[in-house]
């Protein structure tokens, strides 16, 4: 069990007020920013004077007032000494690669990742000859098989979406750092829950558009480094995030900002739903994995890595067989039940749920699903916390017996 708690670390980071002693920060929206003096700008391009070093803001897709509130507030969870806030998790995933990799340069990466992170792995960035090997998440000797002279990044999301799969982020830090290599850790499904900073990563990636923001409602991404590797992304004349421009808006961040207070209690309510659902189906034989269920092959591990009172996380998985059997309970559970939304992502309020093999992970080729145990009837639920659990779990119930898994 770690120490940490992230949910105190937030409360203890400086509170950023609004302008008139508002209690919410104020919404910076300008896209550049004066300056007194005009020798200041060379410097502030120099690199010498931010508006931490005793300089001013300058641009909004550099430093925004507003933006860089919110990334205060994510480096304090996560324990780092800096983030970066960007428009979606794909972008913060793809400048921190581009940043710790040029051509030539190989990663080894779980293969248990989201479609669009395995795509871009797979296919894009081979195109500027950028390689990757996939391992198993779980298998961190596997890992180490596939380093070679190249390498320069070892890859993984803490729990592998869809399957759950966990890696051992403690070993894997351990080994990156063996060889001289970071470790990139995408804590999208279990922020709070478990501080991959902590326990060793160099660089913790974030869909902010799943549990952190919470709301469904907004497309963003974080990346959480120390002070050295944030500026990098930065820097003026060669930063990816400078030069790709994923620049998040303001209004985005006044967003997460507001919702980041609640996101330890949203996270707890999450896991406690989570884990009853997940009891009721394995109570009743159905095919359910939860990573807070004793038999879950890695329970041990997240039981090991996890932040003591926010449980075991808001997914589950239940594998239907085949894709027919998991639209079939969806329907189900959708348009007889009321028990959630068919649609893709995840942390929101009501529970969302979608057949991963045919929609977020279909990037992936079907043998390629096969080896990293996705089966085409895999249901990947996201558990919600509105209604009352006890009729929820009537509610499971009676749609798995109807649909025949149990
Ligand atoms: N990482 C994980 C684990 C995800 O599930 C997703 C999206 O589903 C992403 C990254 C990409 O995030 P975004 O949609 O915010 O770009």
């Amino acid at each position: 069990m770690q120490s940490f708690d992230p949910e105190q670390a937030l409360v203890e980071v400086r509170r950023e007020f609004g302008e008139h002693g508002g209690v919410a920060p104020s919404i910076s929206r300008s896209a550049t920013f004066t300056v007194i003096d005009p020798a200041v700008m060379p410097e502030i391009f120099q690199g010498l004077r931010g508006p931490d070093k005793g300089g001013c803001f300058l641009y909004s897709r550099h430093f925004n007032p507003t933006v860089d509130v919110l990334a205060r507030y994510l480096a304090a969870m996560e324990g780092t000494e800096f983030a970066l806030c960007t428009a979606s998790g794909m972008s913060a995933i793809a400048c921190t690669l581009l940043q710790l990799c040029k051509g030539g340069d190989h990663i080894v990466s779980s293969d248990t990742i989201y479609g669009g992170t395995h795509a871009l792995l797979e296919d894009l960035l081979p195109e500027m000859d950028i390689t990757t090997t996939f391992v198993d998440p779980a298998d961190t000797a596997g890992f180490e098989e596939a380093i070679t002279p190249a390498t320069r990044v070892l890859y993984t999301e803490t729990v592998g979406n869809p399957t759950l799969k966990t890696a051992d982020i403690a070993a894997l830090a351990r080994l990156a750092h063996r060889h001289g290599l970071k470790l990139v850790v995408d804590n999208t499904f279990t922020p709070m829950m478990i501080s991959p900073a902590r326990l060793g990563a160099d660089v913790v990636v974030y869909s902010m558009t799943k549990f952190i923001n919470g709301a469904g409602d907004l497309i963003a991404g974080a990346v959480c480094a120390d002070r050295e590797f944030i500026y990098r992304l930065m820097d003026l004349h060669t930063g990816r995030v400078m030069l790709l421009g994923p620049t998040i808006d303001p209004r985005s961040a006044f967003d997460i900002i507001q919702r980041l207070p609640h996101l330890g209690m949203r996270m707890r309510e999450h896991s406690r739903r989570a884990q009853a659902i997940a009891e009721r189906l394995a109570e009743l034989g159905a095919p359910v994995t939860y990573p807070g269920l004793p038999d879950f092959a890695q329970h041990q591990l997240v039981t090991a890595m996890i932040n003591r009172g926010y449980g075991y996380g808001g997914m589950l998985t239940l594998d239907c067989g085949t894709r027919e059997r998991a639209e079939k309970l969806m329907a189900i559970l959708q348009n007889e039940e009321r028990f959630g939304l068919i649609a893709v992502s995840l942390g929101y309020f009501d529970t969302l749920m979608s057949c991963s093999g045919s929609s977020t992970s279909s990037e992936i080729a079907p043998e390629k699903q096969a080896e990293m145990g996705l089966s085409p009837g895999l249901l990947r639920i996201a558990v919600g916390y509105t209604g009352r659990l006890e009729a929820r779990l009537v509610q499971i119930e009676r749609a798995v017996r109807a649909a025949g898994l149990v």
